[in-house]
């Protein structure tokens, strides 16, 4: 780690700055969009009295697309370019990666859809919110890695298409410690400690505090074991001060 980003990392003790609203918008639009074209491909294919054999990525490569703008921590705002792809997983969604565009130099985002989920189980996950609840931690964990600085995302989330990377393809030690990764894990895990009833938040902070509500974190969960003790306390503090900001401390 170069000194300059480990000052930095230690002085930004708190997630980057994003647009949740912004984001939220975004999950919902492209999940309204996917939804409605799977629906239509589900009726089609009953129409046209095929059995249901294909799946999504059968059907289309680019399931939708669109732009988003983003406001750096440093520099000028840009426009990231959100392409919803398919690849083949398991569940509702595979993974997402961060690159360049070849041809255009355009920073470009791909969030992958399993291509083996069948049209009409998509738009059912599309109408019942549970892909726009899928798409929204990835959307903040990649955005984050934008207003970061813009920087291609490493190989290990493009390859193996699943979020967390398993093991055996990459170094989870070196994975979760990038300081680029801590920023973007801790982004999620305030978010999912900040999705907590308040009640529920306020009670802690007679007891165990802190601790109880990041144990709550199902990101926190599965990463904290890989972290380093440093990044631990990053992570700790950046989630206290959030809360405190919030006035439940
Ligand atoms: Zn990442």
């Amino acid at each position: 780690m170069l000194l300059r980003e480990y000052i930095r990392t230690l002085l930004e003790a708190r997630p980057i700055s994003i647009d949740k609203d912004k984001i939220r918008e975004l999950a919902k639009f492209l999940s309204v969009n996917i939804g409605r074209k799977a629906r239509k491909a589900h009726d089609d294919e009953r129409r046209n009295r095929l059995p249901p054999w294909r799946g999504i990525g059968q059907i289309r490569k680019v399931w939708e697309q669109t732009y988003f703008s983003v406001e750096p921590v440093r520099g000028e705002e840009f426009t990231i370019r959100i392409i919803v792809a398919t690849q083949p997983g398991s569940g509702i969604t595979a993974g997402a990666g961060m690159g360049t565009n070849r041809n255009t130099g355009e920073p470009t985002m791909v969030v992958y859809l399993n291509a083996n989920m069948k049209p009409g189980d998509l738009a059912s996950a599309a109408e019942t919110g549970i892909l726009e609840g899928q798409l929204w931690p990835i959307l903040i964990h990649e955005l984050t890695h934008t207003a970061d600085v813009f920087k291609p995302e490493a190989e290990y989330e493009r390859k193996g298409g699943a979020k967390v990377p398993t093991s055996g393809e990459i170094d989870p030690v070196a994975y979760y410690n990038d300081p680029g990764e801590v920023r973007a894990h801790m982004q999620e895990i305030v978010d999912e400690v900040l999705s907590i009833p308040v009640e529920k938040l306020q009670a802690a902070f007679g007891s165990k505090g802190i601790l109880y509500a990041v144990r709550s974190s199902e990101t926190w969960k599965y990463i904290r074991d890989h972290l380093t003790p440093d990044n631990k306390k990053l992570i700790l503090k950046a989630v206290y001060r959030e809360l405190q900001e919030k006035g439940y401390v």
